[in-house]
């Protein structure tokens, strides 16, 4: 997880950050977040406990088993992840600011400005930072 002290020299108006790029990873911290507060990853048991498991996905923690390796980069996994973002709207498109730093609920990085998305299939919320909220087309 992030600290905060790590990004104490960082201004009020820093946003989220994207993952640094990986070859090795098979879902990021945005992606894992998203997907465990989305309905559709509960028909999948087996994904969801590996998420729960990890905070983030990449050849280790599959122990390089192979079905899972292969389930992570096939079209299957494709299509949950998009329909896991389909779930989501935007529940308040203006950047509130926050008395203080919080938390990104997706990529988990500190931020002053969060915007709201609301899972229309569960009503789950999340605060998230205005890069997060338009990785997803959701503003
Ligand atoms: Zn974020």
């Amino acid at each position: 997880m992030y600290s905060t002290e790590d990004y104490k020299n960082i201004d009020d108006s820093t946003d989220c950050i994207f993952e640094r790029s990986n070859q090795q990873l098979l879902v990021n911290r945005t992606q894992r977040n998203l997907l465990i507060k989305s309905e559709v990853t509960k028909s999948y048991e087996f994904l969801y406990n590996i998420l729960l498991e990890n905070e983030v996905v990449d050849y280790d923690s599959l122990h390089i088993n192979n079905e899972y390796i292969k389930f992570f980069s096939s079209e299957t996994f494709y299509i949950i992840l998009k329909n896991a973002i389909s779930e989501w709207v935007t529940y308040n498109k203006n950047a509130q600011k926050m008395n203080e730093r919080i938390r990104c609920e997706l990529c988990g990085y500190p931020i002053f400005y969060a915007c709201t998305i609301l899972n229309i299939k569960n009503a789950n919320i999340l605060r998230v930072g205005r890069s997060c909220a338009s990785v997803f087309r959701l503003l």
